[in-house]
């Protein structure tokens, strides 16, 4: 039978193969960062396997393949001050900041509060130090001004828009970038680089819908 030793193995291979996964430093955070610790119980089994799971409160933790490749197209470096709108598990977060290290700072604005409740648990369950990571309770459509400018933000749920005039895009720094997935239904996970305007279209995706001010009316 294999152990979950072998299944955490074969997902990294598959993720260099696939090229989802590009870099070693976000190979690195993806083994410091244990999945597991942010599955709930009942889906230890499939922690390793290339899928989205459920973690309550109609939310999901996304794939690796797309937690991946996201981390690689925002090209984090030390020191960065980085926004994540959505913290759902905490999976995201913790991989965010061990990327800008300790000298970086994370963000993460959360709508449900026992999902910010849980993200907390399970950084500290996984070993990873909360001292870079804030995490907040509401709305983060609009972003979150008063920690604003950043250099890259990260929204983990679909934008039903997103142009020049969206507020998060004030939130950036000059040469700041925002990743998002932007749509109804299937989404395309979009680029936003300041320095250029450049508005690039990357991957389709499917995330649970952004609800909120800037966002979609919850049903
Ligand atoms: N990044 C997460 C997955 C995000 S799932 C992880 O690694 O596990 C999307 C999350 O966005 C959910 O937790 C959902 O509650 C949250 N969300 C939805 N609308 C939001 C809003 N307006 N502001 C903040 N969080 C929001």
């Amino acid at each position: 039978m294999a152990g979950r030793e072998d299944e955490k193995e074969r997902m990294f291979r598959f993720l260099r193969d696939t090229s989802f996964l590009k870099t070693e430093k976000v190979e690195k955070a993806m083994r410091k960062v244990d999945r597991e610790f942010f599955v709930p119980e009942s889906e230890k089994g499939f922690a390793y396997y290339d899928t989205a799971i459920p973690v309550g409160y109609g939310q999901t933790i996304s794939a690796p393949t797309v937690v991946a490749f996201m981390l690689e197209a925002l090209d984090l470096r030390e020191g960065m001050r980085v926004l994540e709108v959505g913290a759902g598990s905490g999976y995201n977060c913790a991989l965010l900041s061990v990327l800008v290290g300790q000298k970086g700072r994370v963000l993460s604005v959360e709508r449900v509060p026992e999902l910010a409740k849980l993200a907390k648990a399970n950084i500290a369950s996984a070993g990873i130090s909360m001292n870079n990571i804030e995490i907040m309770v509401g709305d983060g459509s609009g972003g979150y001004p008063p920690g604003a400018p950043y250099d890259r933000i990260a929204v983990t749920a679909a934008l039903p828009s997103l142009d020049l005039g969206h507020p998060l895009i004030a939130q950036l720094k000059k040469d700041g970038k925002l990743l998002a997935p932007v749509g109804s239904y299937v989404q395309d996970l979009v680029l936003f680089e300041k320095k250029n305007g450049k508005m690039s279209r990357i991957l389709p995706v499917m995330f649970v819908p952004l609800i909120g001010k800037y966002g979609f009316r919850e049903e």
